[in-house]
């Protein structure tokens, strides 16, 4: 039996940098933090990583850190709609939409095609490629 993905053909996707993956929407609430997204953050803030943590997240014992948000967005989606960390932004916001867990075709084309009007816009990324992608972030955070 074939073990190819529903996504074979590739995945098309191109952010319209609508900022919307930057605010609450549903399961997509936190950005996590593993602490090597805090601490190049930090740097980028000139900032030690406890006053970091202190100042921008939310830590409880046993979760990756998040992004304390400023109302329904993230605090550092600027009011242009625009990414203020964009260099050295986390991980899971440089991989999206392409997380394993969007993979599914129910969730890409239920959830992520709701939030993300990039999905189903612009070049198509090969399946290799978006397994790269969606390995990258799993092992960034542990999974
Ligand atoms: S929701 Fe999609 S199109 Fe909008 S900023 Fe995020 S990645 Fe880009
Ligand atoms: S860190 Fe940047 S890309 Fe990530 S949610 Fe916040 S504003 Fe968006």
């Amino acid at each position: 039996m074939s073990s190819k993905p529903w996504y074979a053909n590739g995945l098309r996707f191109e952010c319209t940098q609508c900022g919307r993956c930057c605010t609450n929407h549903g399961a997509y609430t936190f950005v996590n933090l593993t602490y090597a997204d805090a601490d190049r953050i930090a740097a980028h803030l000139g900032l030690a990583r406890p006053e970091f943590l202190r100042e921008h997240c939310e830590v409880e014992p046993g979760y990756f850190p998040h992004l304390r948000n400023e109302g329904d967005a993230c605090r550092f989606l600027t009011p242009e709609g625009h990414c203020a960390i964009y260099p050295v932004r986390p991980k899971q916001c440089a991989t999206w939409p392409f997380w394993r867990e969007n993979l599914a075709r129910e969730a890409w084309d239920g959830p992520v095609r709701d939030c993300c009007p990039g999905v189903g816009q612009g070049p198509t990324y090969p399946a290799e490629e978006v397994e790269r992608i969606a390995d990258e972030t799993e092992r960034w955070y542990g999974a």
